[in-house]
């Protein structure tokens, strides 16, 4: 369902001085090697130290979201495999590189800022050789000392902020942090750290090669790799294993080519090696495994109001709850959903997979509306009506499903009104799910309405109809 508060008006969150951009200016260190190959890190606000902290404070939110794989044969391979890349890097690599391994077919790899990578166990099975498994961890690896998911992040708070308040956050670490932490909220982590330009991608296939050559392999194999990938499985099929992947590494033309001029340039030619026993080990023994758990629903990249791909296991609230105490109530949330909002104003409290810039697909919208006095001014009946005017007004294709019921929570009287509409997620035609709403409105003692919308598609509603009721009942005025 559509939501209008969710993105947040980076405008009014900072209210500091005016120094100039000179600070900016990443710092100059560049080793021998990254200044042959052209590879310099682009504008960014943020230090070292912040990608690591960035990194680390997404990842523990990741890990609780993806099926992650807990082999410790198959970690400790491509823990020692990561590691010994990460040795050949052409710029700073002092990173507390940490490897894991996503427990689905899908075929992807992505790193976030500071040194954690995650490669689908999909990947491992696909490869060829170990020469193909190093060329794309070296890849991310090039997106890590590269900078590029704080660098679009700069980019980002650049483009949006006024020049003034920008230039006064330098040093200003918190500030930049919290200016982050409302980015990943209104654009999310996917498209922020995940999605890589093409210039990035030539960047990270750079280094990925450097480090092959240096790591002696065979340094064309991750070209090789990505080209195959394409081969095989036509990016234009909806359900294809690579879609995510392509849509995180976009290819930036011309990439053999590229490579092929870069191995040149990089020394004598080698006789790299392609693989190792320990690979066909790890590859044999993921491939002999129970498959996945339930394949995640694969749709269309993200556009508009629309969210992409959402597994069940990203969205699924846990058993566990904690508190919200917000200015005017209090609410239990299970635990592993976030607060998106403030507590002096409407909150949507989802998983953070089940939310976009501007819509809600999972998840509980809370807030509070004025009726206008005239009517059958003061009466529940009469508000509940107002509000879903109103919200119909914002969302025609709205439809009530029945009559208001009366409702009591705790103590209060309210109404609880079944709706339907068209969900932010797209089914595999390309058309939005069908979408159940659970609106419920409590009357506060000044006529005015508090109110929760409870959202999930028609199909998965049965399994979330229990979170959303522990959370009624747990709501409390104060
Ligand atoms: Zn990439």
């Amino acid at each position: 369902m559509p939501m209008r508060r969710l993105g947040r008006n980076f405008r009014t969150l900072s209210c500091l001085m005016v120094l100039g951009w000179g600070a900016t200016a990443v710092a100059a260190f560049a080793v021998d090697a990254a200044q042959e190959l052209g590879l310099k890190p682009g504008f960014n606000l943020f230090s070292k130290q912040q990608d690591i902290e960035t990194g680390k404070e997404y990842s523990a939110e990741i890990d609780q979201q993806l099926p992650l794989l807990n082999d410790p044969e198959t970690l400790r391979y491509i823990n020692d495999l990561g590691k010994r890349l990460t040795q050949y890097e052409p710029l700073p690599a002092d990173y507390p590189w940490t490897f894991k391994v996503v427990n689905t077919k899908d075929i992807n790899a992505f790193a976030l800022p500071g040194g954690f990578i995650y490669v689908n166990r999909g990947t491992i099975e696909v490869a060829e050789n170990e020469a193909q498994l190093a060329g794309v961890i070296a890849h991310e690896t090039g997106h890590v000392v590269m900078r590029h998911g704080t660098h679009q992040a700069s980019q980002r708070l650049a483009a949006e902020l006024p020049l003034a308040i920008l230039g006064a956050m330098l040093g200003q670490s918190s500030d930049l942090t919290s200016q982050l932490t409302q980015m990943v909220v209104s654009v999310g982590v996917n498209s922020l750290f995940l999605h890589n330009s093409r210039t990035a991608e030539s960047q990270a296939d750079a280094v990925g090669t450097y480090v092959l050559y240096h790591a002696g392999y065979v340094p064309q194999a991750m070209a090789q790799f990505f080209a195959i990938l394409e081969k095989k499985y036509p990016a234009a099929a909806t359900q294809s294993p690579v879609a995510q992947f392509f849509s995180d590494h976009p290819n930036p033309g011309n990439r053999i080519q590229a490579v092929n001029a870069e191995v040149s340039q990089l020394g004598p030619p080698v006789q790299g090696k392609t693989d190792s026993p320990e690979f066909e080990v790890v590859k044999k023994r993921l491939l002999g495994m129970p498959a996945p758990p339930g394949k995640s629903e694969v749709i269309p990249a993200q556009s508009g109001g629309t969210i992409g791909r959402v597994s069940r296991a990203e969205v699924m609230p846990s058993g566990n709850f904690k508190n919200l105490v917000h200015d005017v109530f209090r609410i239990s949330y299970p635990d592993n959903w976030q607060v998106f909002g403030d507590t002096s104003t409407a909150v949507t409290i989802a998983p953070r997979a089940g939310i976009s810039e501007n819509a809600v697909a999972y998840g509980v919208m809370i807030n509070s509306f004025q009726p206008e006095s005239g009517r059958a001014a003061g009466s529940l009946d009469d508000a509940t009506h107002q509000l879903l005017d109103s919200l119909r007004q914002g969302n025609p294709d709205l439809k009530v499903i029945g009559h208001a019921e009366d409702i009591r929570v705790n103590q209060r009287p309210g109404k609880v009104v079944e709706l339907t509409g068209p969900s932010p997620i797209l089914d595999s035609t390309g058309h939005p799910m069908r979408e159940h709403d659970w609106l419920v409105a409590v009357q506060r003692s000044d006529g005015s309405l508090l109110y929760m919308v409870c959202v999930s598609p028609e199909q998965d509603f049965q399994s979330f109809r229990p979170t959303f009721e522990r959370m009624v009942q747990s709501l409390q005025m104060r």
